[in-house]
């Protein structure tokens, strides 16, 4: 009976291991140093570095790739359950050389590179020696590729990259940046001439590709491939957020429970105030179905393949947002004034929730891709009635017993009667 819950001992004992080492090492280096474990900066290096090797040396570096994309090749279950873990600490994706837009290039490269691209592109983004970024959407829409307008057009040995993208992540300071064109997904120096950085937005940059030129070993996979790419790119990131959430809101409702205990209001701890338990009970519950669907989610993409589990994927992808907002909320209310300020990770929090329903696709994309794909396991009824009208399947299954309500009338009309009494409500 394959139906185990448990964890193996022995990577509870790594994620053990994890948990103490983002409490001891990660957290305390967010706090006094935010943002070193990301930065050029030498001096920050220096900080993050060590840690980061502390991670290599215990084998669960690039966690996400698998075996034969060069990573350990643990599965998505385990980095689910690691994740588990690293998204309470804003730094650990990082230092565990986990972190998004890169994982999602990471897998692309590997999927899709020659020998070649992955020698130049993928071990360096594998160690942090370069970092990346994703140019997919367009100033002019989001949800809808069909909308897209950079193309590249060939130029003997090069290819010739025209177009405007809006919201890539850390563009400005990626060394490579993978664009989506029409016609291909493509790899972009940061410095190439042509590559120009709006002032705004700062983090999510606008971006102007002006007859931005690149030879032609950086298209990435086949011509006209850059839609199959992206699919393989975003699967992979979607389930990535949905299990950090899970850190996230494992993260709120500790600080829920943690203050209800704590406060006391008309004569006992809020705690004790049905409604305090009624968000405790709610947020118990949404957590618990979340994290079974991500965990059930990674166990089929191990077990099959991301294709195999899009419609799990995107239903992650929408209740993740949806139980942060929920749950960050209902834990920023029961922290009270102090939930309104930014002196707890939970005001952060429940700001991120909008956020969560849109990037890597906006929920009514993801809603409408579950709708489509569960109704291709349904069939329209045939006649008037729906199969699971009663009168309808009574007369089916009467044929079963026909011969006993042919030869015993009494038990006939014991079974009419019934019939009636149950269509009266009784
Ligand atoms: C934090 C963050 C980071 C991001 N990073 C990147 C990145 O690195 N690279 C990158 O390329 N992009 C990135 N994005 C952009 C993201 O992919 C887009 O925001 C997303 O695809 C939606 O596109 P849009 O913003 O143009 O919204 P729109 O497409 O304009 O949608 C706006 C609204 O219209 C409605 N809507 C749209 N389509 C439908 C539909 N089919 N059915 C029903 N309603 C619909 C929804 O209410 C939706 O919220 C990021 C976004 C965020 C928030």
């Amino acid at each position: 009976m394959a139906w185990d819950f448990s964890t193996e001992p022995e990577f509870q004992e790594q994620l053990d291991w994890v948990e103490q080492f983002c409490r001891t090492e990660i957290e305390p280096l967010d706090l006094v140093f935010p943002g070193a474990a990301y930065s050029r900066d030498p001096k920050a290096r220096a900080l993050a570095d060590p840690l980061k090797q502390q991670v290599k040396d215990r084998g669960l570096w690039a966690l996400f790739l698998d075996r034969e994309l060069g990573g350990p090749g643990f599965g998505q279950l385990k980095l689910a359950l690691l994740n588990e873990v690293l998204g309470r600490y804003r730094s650990a994706p990082v230092v565990f050389g986990t972190a998004a837009p890169d994982t999602g290039n990471m897998e692309m490269l590997a999927a899709y590179g020659t020998e070649e691209q992955k020698r130049r592109w993928l071990y360096p983004l594998m160690n942090q020696e370069i970092f990346s970024a994703y140019s997919m959407t367009e100033p002019q829409g989001g949800s809808d590729p069909s909308l897209f307008q950079t193309h590249a057009t060939r130029d003997d040995n090069h290819w010739i990259i025209n177009g405007e993208k809006w919201f890539t992540s850390a563009g400005a300071r990626a060394d490579i940046i993978f664009v989506m064109c029409t016609n291909g997904m493509f790899v972009v120096p940061g410095d190439a001439p042509g590559v120009e950085i709006m002032e705004y937005p700062q983090l999510h940059n606008h971006i102007r590709y002006n007859d931005v030129r690149v030879p032609a070993d950086h298209l990435l996979g086949p011509e006209d491939g850059a839609k199959v790419l992206a699919q393989r790119r975003l699967g992979g990131g979607r389930i990535h957020h949905a299990m950090r959430t899970v850190a996230q809101v494992k993260l709120a409702f500790d600080m829920m429970c943690e203050r209800a205990l704590s406060r006391e209001s008309h004569g006992k701890t809020i705690a004790d105030h049905q409604m305090v338990q009624e968000a405790i009970a709610e947020s118990y519950a949404e957590i618990s179905m979340l994290r079974l669907l991500v965990l059930w989610t990674a166990w089929t993409i191990d077990n099959s393949s991301t294709r195999e589990a899009r419609t799990q994927i995107a239903a992650c992808k929408y209740t993740c947002a949806k139980v942060l907002r929920e749950v960050s909320y209902r834990a920023l209310h029961i922290m009270g004034s102090l939930g309104t300020t930014n002196l707890t990770p939970l005001q952060a929090m429940w700001a991120s929730a909008p956020t969560m329903a849109i990037l890597d696709g906006v929920d009514e994309v993801h809603k409408v891709t579950v709708a489509r794909n569960v109704l291709k396991g349904y069939q329209p009824h045939p006649g008037l009635w729906p199969s699971e009208y009663i009168p309808a399947k009574r007369e089916e299954a009467r044929k079963k017993y026909a011969d006993l309500l042919a030869a015993d009338p009494d038990l006939a009309a014991w079974a009419d009667h019934a019939a009636r009494a149950m269509a009266r409500g009784h």
